[in-house]
């Protein structure tokens, strides 16, 4: 178990910001995990779990507790038949080498969430998505440190109350459970349309007709090479709001100004506005404010280009809410998670 003082937060978050935290604890087996709570508990240190720091804002105070790396490895097949195999994966690994592993395999089911970056433990937290697949389709059960029982445990699929972008680990459960593998069940069946809009439109360009997860995987990387920066060159953190869920008369009455609003049926009365949508139409897509950049070719991402502190990025944050209010009452919710709260 590797431990270190001092380490600036900024190093281990994609958005590049923050102050130290006390203690950093690189964790590579489930027992090493249990030992770094229970020593952080008897030092009256606070615990906060982190695998990438993609989905993670730190603040400029830094974190005045021990922060517990993920890097518990191990991917492995634990089932197989005729028309699926069951994928264990450990909550250190990297989740687009258990995409690759899988597509290797030519198993389908996550081949559309190629690229996203993290770990496989922080996967279930925000029941990670992307064109037309979500972590929930082929979830099975994860294993977790239950830091209020002291006992590893198994969550099934309906313990862990998925949707859309959510799970109990961000909500009541918040900070309780420490992952340490995910079990997916993957199918041999090839990958069928429709597919997701843009993955389609692609598809339609290149005149791709026969469909593979090794296919779906490259189109994919495509289109997120394009769209997404690269966060080791240019920080960030992915989208950096939700997409806005409203109701038909929000619709209606934004269409009112703007005939070109994107809105997508729920099917449930409510629909989707995409969040770049409504900073793109607010005219903040390509500014900078406070040195974060509103990505000029996906205005929900931010970039860091030049914010030294929270506090600037806390700034371009209220501006954008502000504006996107101003022009159509809607106010947008932040999707990256704050490292600010004491968690266990
Ligand atoms: C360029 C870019 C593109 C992105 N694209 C997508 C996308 O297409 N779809 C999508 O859904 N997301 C996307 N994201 C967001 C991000 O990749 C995911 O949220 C990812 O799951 C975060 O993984 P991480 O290891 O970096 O999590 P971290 O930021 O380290 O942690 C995120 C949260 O999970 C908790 N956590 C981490 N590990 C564990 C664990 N083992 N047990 C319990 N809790 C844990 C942390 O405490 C924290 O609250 C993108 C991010 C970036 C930077």
């Amino acid at each position: 178990m590797n431990v270190q003082t001092n380490i600036p937060l900024s190093t281990l978050t994609t958005m590049k910001i923050g102050g130290n935290a006390n203690y950093v604890v690189d964790v590579t087996t489930r027992e090493e995990l249990r030992q770094a709570y229970q020593n952080a508990k008897k030092l009256g240190q606070q615990v906060y779990i982190i695998g990438s720091g993609s989905n993670t804002i730190a603040h400029d105070e830094g974190f005045n507790g021990v922060i517990v790396h993920n890097k518990i490895p191990g991917i492995k097949a634990i089932v197989d038949d005729h028309e699926s195999t069951t994928l264990q994966a450990g909550g250190g690994e990297i989740w687009d080498d258990l995409v690759k592993y899988s597509v290797d395999l030519n198993l389908s089911g996550i081949e559309a969430m190629s690229g996203i970056p993290g770990t496989v433990g922080a996967a279930p937290v925000q029941n990670i998505g992307a064109y037309g697949q979500e972590l929930a389709n082929t979830f099975i059960s994860l294993d977790a440190y239950d830091t209020q029982t002291d006992a590893f445990v198994t969550l099934s699929w309906e313990d862990c109350s998925f949707s859309y972008r959510h799970s109990i680990f961000r909500g009541n459960a918040q900070g309780r459970y420490a992952i340490t593998t995910i079990t997916l069940k993957l199918y041999k069946k090839l990958p069928e349309p429709p597919f997701y809009e843009s993955l389609q439109k692609r598809f339609d360009e290149l005149h791709i007709t026969a469909f593979t997860p090794q296919t779906i995987r490259e189109n994919v990387l495509a289109i997120r090479a394009d769209k997404l920066p690269d966060p080791t060159k240019w920080p960030n953190a992915g989208s950096f709001f939700k997409n806005a869920i409203v109701e038909s008369w929000q619709v209606e009455s934004i269409r009112q100004s703007n005939s070109d609003v994107l809105a997508f049926d729920q099917g449930n009365g409510k629909f989707k506005i995409p969040a770049g949508w409504l900073i793109e139409a607010s005219d903040l897509k390509g500014e900078v404010l406070h040195g974060m950049k509103v990505h000029d070719k996906n205005a929900v991402v931010l970039i860091n280009e030049s914010a030294t502190s929270y506090a600037d990025l806390a700034a371009a944050r209220e501006q954008i809410i502000t504006t996107v209010r101003d022009n159509f009452q809607i106010v947008l919710e932040q999707e990256p998670l704050e490292l600010d709260q004491p968690v266990s």
